[in-house]
């Protein structure tokens, strides 16, 4: 088969309610293009019928693939899977509930063509989501440009079109934690932005839980910045420099001084202030060695359960025949 212009990877956990419109509408511009092409979809451990739309959906087209994890690893993980797969000259990550919208495609291209080896989508306004989430991204993004000396761009998701060299560079960062619009500015390249309306989901519901968003934003955090040990380093020195001049004070207060009083109070307070600061030093260490243990156990990122769509078939495919 000829190589596609463009691989579309779609990370789909839990959208069987939204799945339909998405293929729908991805077809539509991309048939539109004349050129060939290819959507691979990462069903993240869906527990709906997601995966069993999939398989129709790949039945019937043929530039229809399917990944299907073993389990939910997470979206960035999911999008690993399918930059590992994919096969197309240029690749484009977008949501699986249409929050992106498909028809930016074609202009994306075009970028592309002119020469461009990312175009990064970047939302100049979100419909139809809650306050609070978009009040928390705001100063997420913002706290990111802070902490990292990374150029990441404000208010960009995961949706952009990525030139060949662009995927083969990030499939070669094997960090175990995956942030992608990080490591797209990390590794460099020729980025443009393209602007749109990000739009209310379809339908259904997100599948971000605010776990899975604290998760995303301490790997986006931790893993491009050590500033948080630096920060830990200048708040120790600042509070150790004020409780010497608080010690100074005390001593001269009770040698000079006549003071007797019992100052229990102000004791519990220092004490737990300090507390409270070493208990956060230390968690913020901890975030570092906990991610320092993962990648030394350089486990796999995923596992795949099945494979749909793809020509070659794995080596494993005769063994699995045996056991229906
Ligand atoms: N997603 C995924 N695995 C997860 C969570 C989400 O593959 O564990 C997919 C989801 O199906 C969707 C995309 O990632 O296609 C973005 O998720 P969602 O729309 O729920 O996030 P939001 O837009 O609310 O930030
Ligand atoms: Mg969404």
């Amino acid at each position: 088969m000829k190589t596609p212009l463009i691989s579309v990877i779609v990370p789909v956990y839990n959208e069987e309610k939204v799945l339909a419109a998405t293929c729908a509408r991805l077809r539509t511009v991309l048939l539109a293009l004349g050129e060939p092409y290819e959507v691979l979809f990462v069903d993240d451990g869906s527990r709906d019928r997601t995966l069993d739309l999939l398989r129709d959906v790949a039945a019937e087209d043929s530039s229809v693939k399917v990944l299907a994890l073993s389990r939910n690893f997470g979206q960035q993980v999911a999008i690993t899977a399918g930059l590992e797969h994919c096969s197309g000259r240029t690749a484009l990550l977008i949501d699986g509930d249409l929050q992106d919208p498909p028809e930016l495609i074609p202009d994306m291209l075009a970028l592309w063509r002119q020469g461009w080896d990312v175009v990064y989508g970047r939302r100049t306004a979100r419909v139809g989501e809650k306050a609070t989430k978009k009040t928390s991204s705001r100063i997420f993004y913002r706290l990111l440009r802070w902490v990292t000396d990374q150029d990441i761009p404000v208010d960009a998701g995961d949706f952009r079109l990525m030139d060949r060299k662009v995927v083969d560079a990030l499939v070669a960062m094997k960090e175990q934690s995956k942030f992608y619009r990080g490591m797209v500015s990390w590794a460099g390249f020729r980025q443009t932005p393209i602007e749109f309306v990000r739009e209310a989901r379809a339908a259904g519901e997100t599948k971000f839980t605010w776990r899975k968003m604290v998760k995303l934003a301490a790997d986006g955090i931790i893993s491009f910045s050590v500033k948080p040990l630096r920060i830990a380093t200048w708040l120790g020195t600042a509070v150790s420099i004020a409780s010497f001049a608080g010690l100074v004070w005390v001593l001269v207060r009770t040698t000079i001084g006549s003071e007797t009083a019992p100052g229990w109070a102000s004791l519990a307070v220092i004490d737990l202030f300090f507390s409270g600061v070493i208990l956060i030093l230390i968690g913020v260490l901890g975030e570092y060695i906990g991610r320092i243990f993962e990648q030394s156990r350089g486990r796999p990122l995923y596992f795949l359960q099945e494979r749909i769509g793809f020509d070659e078939k794995p080596d494993r495919a005769a063994s699995e025949e045996e056991r229906t």
